[in-house]
């Protein structure tokens, strides 16, 4: 056998010879052929050796709305570069696999847990340490600093900066001027936790935020931390005009906290609706206070933007039947939520029966049949999981078909 391989090797040496020989132009055409396969391989090699392909991309199905695309994020993510327990470019890869389409890393720039293993003097290589991972696997990344100063002013996000380095200081104004001269979205992180000085009721507007707010230096607040829902900062983001937004906190591993084997289950994210899906796009959606915040199959945020969001998401379809009886015709029809959301209605106005079968819930990727009365022009719904304020979830009406 093996004499065999030797005169085949040999056979094709003096081939490559001859043709070396009679057309030196072939040969450095075999070359350039064989140095592209070489990189194909490569690059098919480089993506069979990512992990993350092991587990594949979940299709996180929220709808887009018009004019806008909708995109999953979350910024509010801890690594190994602060106190978190998971290396950067694993936090990419946990978001891909989730569906999420940008996220930020925002470790603390006061305190690192791992400082005797892992460099703390350069606060940009969690970052950097995260960037290749998301160019390949075509996630945003944002960067991010998590200002970490005690209740006042407690914790602030800040996003789409250029060097986070240049955030040190004990002076919170300081680092949020430095930051606000970088370019940065400033995020008030769970306004309702006392951290180290913890409070009867530690959600509270503080002369901080008011000061940070008349400069024009404050953008958005977290309504929802981890697994906390603060419903007063929903509120003031509808008084003030600020950017809503959930976001994990995460620093174990993602699915150590969330139980995301379950359908329903998923960790609290930010929709953004931007023009497309660049960091370009997210940012400016995220100043022009296009967001919702979406925690535990409920939505919160903007009335308009919950209405079109439902709209987008929910498809009533023409009757599929009809009974009369004493004169009175009742409809059958399909109403479909293909989506990953989930929607659950109260129906209002004069046909409302008052009993538990004015509740419809529209679980993920499923279809209801709902009834309705020939002079019932339009259905109407509260949306009692979407909350545009504390007290008030938005109407949508459908306009009903008979045939
Ligand atoms: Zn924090
Ligand atoms: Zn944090």
């Amino acid at each position: 056998m093996r004499q065999l391989l030797n005169v085949l090797e040999e056979y094709i040496r003096k081939l490559n010879f001859i043709r070396l020989g009679v057309n030196s132009g072939m040969i450095i055409l075999n070359l350039m052929i064989w140095g592209l396969n070489g990189t194909a391989q490569n690059i098919n090699r480089a993506l069979q050796n990512d992990y993350a392909m092991n587990q594949g991309r979940k299709i996180l199905c929220i709808p887009d709305i018009p004019g806008y695309e909708t995109l999953k994020g979350d910024f509010h993510i801890h690594t190994v570069f602060s106190d978190g327990h998971v290396w950067p470019d694993f936090r990419v890869v946990e978001a891909w696999t989730e569906g999420l389409d940008v996220i930020a890393i925002t470790d603390h720039i006061e305190y690192q847990s791992h400082s005797m293993d892992i460099p703390a003097d350069d606060l940009n290589l969690g970052y950097e340490r995260a960037k290749i991972k998301a160019q390949n696997l075509n996630i945003l990344l944002v960067t991010g600093a998590e200002i970490s100063k005690i209740v006042p002013p407690g914790h602030l996000n800040a996003l789409f900066i250029k060097d986070m380095n240049k955030l040190r200081s004990d002076d919170p104004m300081i680092q949020i001027e430095e930051a606000v001269k970088q370019g940065a979205f400033i995020l008030w992180n769970h306004p309702g936790w006392g951290w180290a000085k913890p409070l009867p009721d530690t959600t509270k507007w503080w002369d901080f935020q008011t000061a940070i707010l008349g400069k024009g230096w404050l953008h958005g607040i977290e309504v929802y931390n981890t697994e906390e829902w603060y419903q007063v900062a929903l509120n003031w983001c509808i008084e003030k005009d600020l950017t809503v937004f959930a976001n994990s906190d995460i620093h174990a591993p993602i699915n150590y906290w969330y139980d995301l084997s379950h359908p329903y289950s998923h960790r609290p994210m930010t929709l953004i609706f931007s023009k497309n899906k660049t960091l370009d796009g997210v940012k400016e959606a995220l100043f022009e206070n296009r967001t919702l915040a979406y925690f535990d199959n409920t939505l919160a945020g903007k009335v308009e933007l919950l209405k079109e969001l439902f709209h987008a998401s929910i498809i009533l379809h023409t009757p599929f039947r009809h009974v009369e009886r004493d004169g009175v015709k009742t409809f059958f029809a399909e109403l479909e939520n293909p989506t990953d959301l989930t929607f659950i209605l109260n129906k209002e106005g004069a046909a409302k029966s008052n009993d538990r079968t004015d509740i419809v819930k529209l679980l993920p990727k499923t279809i209801t049949i709902i009834n309705y009365k020939y002079d019932e022009d339009v259905l109407y719904y509260q949306l009692m999981n979407c909350y545009s304020d504390i007290n008030t979830h938005p109407l949508v009406q459908f306009p009903t078909l008979k045939k």
